[in-house]
């Protein structure tokens, strides 16, 4: 008896059954790209044989115009066909199906030959596109539909037509960026013509036993977005044109709320897919932030959904279904939804991976082969930097013993935790320590290591992490001036707090000293603190009445020292959100300022290299968050004493050092022992 038996119900499809509910989504990889076609093939083939049900690919554009960016992926060739079967081969090899996505980006695509159904710039593009004449449309229908067709010759076993997250087709279902006045636009009847008309024809082109999946905008989260009326008819319509299954889709690319970040509360929208639940009878997909098993089994359980869509899990853990199905949940890798190595990485133009799994898009790369000779092999340090090491060298057959001061396994992702917001690193520590376990590795915890403990070992790695920078500020000694550690642990916070430091630490403690419950674990509350409201009530989903957030527990003002935008930094795809939830709550933020002293009243700052302007701010607390630097005593003891060392994470380079990069490290180091 399984724990997931609706997550792993099989499902008809009439021509095809798909052997449980779980759908891995569309991701833009970047490997297509890279043009190396085996590199594509084994990572989708690695997760076929994890047991998906099925896969869809990233975006293919169905012609130039339509594509996300110049350059970007398609099947616009024979060849093309050619590479795209060395991927369906190898992932039928692997006993999975893979459905191809179509995605044209209308005036999303990142160049100046855009198109759209009026000449609209979108506020998240550089480029105002052109608008389609009738005949442009038709040519655009006919690009797609052919690419279906090369689909199916290419071996795929379905395709996926993109209709949501404010690309083409999107853009034409509202009046928001569809302004036209024929056949195209103007009543619902007409804004809804080329989505239908794309699926009828496409139907047509690949016949009946070839699976189409249409993505459906269910909550558009921008102004005058679909009703939920208009949703319902498009679903129907959609269904009747042809379609296998509806996917859906929340939120387009420009709407200020967010839609997956780590800080929507998990499953937070299968609620909105539940509506549409008995008003079509092809199966319907839900997604977003669902990440783990038990949290998609719930929401099938309960009917939201025939079948559950995870894109990014799937590249924390390829095994994610065969694990679940096996009884070993618990041993997933969780994606923590944070889009440091994913989203982030997409948006820089970067190969993605994943902040959790280094291998993700580099199998072919970093092979984890078992070890010609093991070793004994000793990590201090037991933040993600040791624990990815010991676990990479665990699995090649090292003996490995792994060594921490703390009573816990997790380092800085435990201080993490308790950040509002941030929930995940529970499951990632957890994961961790299961993981410790299930390794065989010997656990030393609460264990100051000395030199002298390392030699039985024939290497040693050392992920002694990292250490608070001394800022050096005039009456940085007082009671009232604490670390960023204290904070996190707890320490006593007045009402009215100075943070000095504007890094990831600084915005998280912003949001820690301000925060009271933490919307992430509240739907609700989190709904009206985006301004999220029930479609049915109010067009896409935006509550008129805007975001409701809950008063501040705190005053709290963040500085830096640079004069730039504070959060600049951050990462691309979330720093926005830590910056607009700040605001929400009425955070200061100076730039630019020069620390002159700390007294009892608070913190004196001035600006310029003339100590310009200067200001109190008035302050019970001081909190510093100025960066981190290397923890390297018992490294450089040991490379003193002639030991060779390797040494990673913190303690090699502080600066700007993520758990992306500690883990990466960790790993390389381990895999390459
Ligand atoms: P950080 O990002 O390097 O930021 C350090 C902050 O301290 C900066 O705002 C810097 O701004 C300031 N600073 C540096 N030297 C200073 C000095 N001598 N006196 C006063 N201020 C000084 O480091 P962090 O915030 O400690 O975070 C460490 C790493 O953890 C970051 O790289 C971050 O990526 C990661 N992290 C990530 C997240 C996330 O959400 N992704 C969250 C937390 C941490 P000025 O130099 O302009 O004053
Ligand atoms: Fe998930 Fe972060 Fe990995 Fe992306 S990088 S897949 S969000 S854990």
């Amino acid at each position: 008896m399984t724990e997931f038996p609706h997550l792993l119900a099989p499902l008809d499809l009439g021509h095809v059954t798909l052997p449980n509910r779980v759908l891995m989504g569309s991701m833009h990889t970047g490997l297509e790209e890279t043009g190396d076609w085996n590199r594509v093939a084994t990572f989708y083939a690695e997760r076929a044989a994890g047991e998906v049900a099925l896969m869809v690919t990233g975006g293919m554009a169905p012609n130039r115009e339509g594509g996300v960016f110049a350059g970007a992926a398609g099947l616009f060739t024979d060849r093309d066909i050619a590479n795209h079967r060395i991927v369906t081969g190898r992932v039928h090899d692997a006993g999975g199906r893979i459905a191809m996505q179509i995605l044209h980006a209308g005036r999303y695509a990142y160049s100046p030959e855009c198109v759209a159904p009026s000449a609209l710039k979108s506020p998240i593009s550089p480029f105002a596109p052109r608008a389609l004449d009738a005949q442009g449309i038709e040519k655009q229908i006919a690009d797609i539909v052919t690419a279906a067709a090369r689909a199916r010759e290419a071996g795929y076993d379905g395709v996926e037509v993109m209709g949501s997250e404010g690309y083409f087709l999107n853009q034409f279902l509202v009046t928001h960026t569809n302004r036209r006045e024929d056949d195209w636009g103007g009543s619902y009847a007409n804004r809804m013509r080329l989505p239908v008309e794309v699926v009828r024809r496409v139907r047509a082109a690949v016949g009946p036993d070839f699976i189409i999946i249409y993505r459906i905008s269910l909550i558009d989260l921008i102004p005058d977005g679909s009703s939920w009326p208009e949703v319902v008819e498009l679903a129907r319509a959609i269904e009747g044109a042809g379609a296998s299954i509806l996917n859906t889709g929340i939120g387009w690319h420009e709407a200020r709320v967010p839609t997956i970040a780590t800080s929507v509360p998990r499953r937070a929208f299968a609620w909105v897919t539940k509506k549409l639940m008995g008003e079509v009878t092809i199966p319907i997909i839900t997604s977003n932030r669902i990440n783990t098993p038990e949290v998609a089994e719930a929401v099938l359980a309960e009917g939201c959904a025939d079948m559950v869509s995870m894109a990014r899990p799937f590249l924390a853990d390829a095994q994610f279904v065969a694990k679940a199905r096996t009884g070993r949940a618990a041993q997933i890798a969780p994606c923590i939804a944070c889009n440091q190595a994913c989203l982030d990485h997409t948006f820089s133009g970067k190969l993605t991976s994943c902040l959790v799994n280094p291998r993700a898009c580099h199998e072919t790369e970093l092979v984890i082969a078992p070890a010609a000779t093991p070793l004994s092999v000793g990590v201090v340090g037991a933040g993600p930097a040791g624990l990815a090491a010991a676990l990479t060298a665990a699995a090649r057959g090292h003996r490995v013993t792994l060594y921490d001061k703390a009573a816990e396994v997790g380092g800085q992702l435990n201080l993490a935790k308790q950040v509002p917001g941030k929930e995940e690193f529970h499951g990632l520590t957890a994961y961790f320590a299961t993981m410790v376990a299930a390794a065989g590795i010997t656990l030393r915890l609460g264990v100051a290591v000395g030199e002298d403990d390392l030699a039985s070992h024939d290497t040693v790695i050392i992920a002694t992490g990292v250490l608070p920078r001394d800022p050096a500020i005039p009456g940085q000694d007082l009671p009232h001036v604490r670390s960023y550690i204290d904070v996190l642990r707890g320490a006593p916070v007045g009402p009215r707090v100075a943070v000095i430091g504007a890094g990831g630490i600084g915005f998280d403690v912003a949001e820690y000293l301000v925060t009271g419950e933490s919307p992430t674990e509240s739907l609700h509350d989190w709904l009206a603190e985006w301004g999220v409201a029930d479609p049915d009530e109010a067009r896409g989903g935006l509550a008129p009445a805007g975001p409701q957030p809950a008063a501040p527990l705190r005053q709290v003002t963040l500085l830096q020292r640079k004069a730039e935008k504070l959060g600049r930094r951050l990462g691309k795809t979330t720093g926005w959100i830590h910056r607009a939830a700040l605001q929400m709550k009425g955070v200061e933020m100076i730039g630019g300022v020069n620390y002159d002293r700390i007294d009892a009243d608070g913190l004196h700052v001035s600006f310029g290299e003339g100590h310009e302007n200067p200001r109190l701010i008035a302050a019970d607390t001081i909190v510093l968050c100025a960066g981190q630097v290397p923890a390297r005593r018992l490294a450089d003891a040991l490379i003193a004493r002639g030991r060779a060392v390797y040494v990673i994470g913190g303690a090699d380079v502080a600066a700007e050092l993520d758990a992306k990069r500690a883990i990466d490290q960790g790993t390389r180091v381990a895999a390459a022992l």
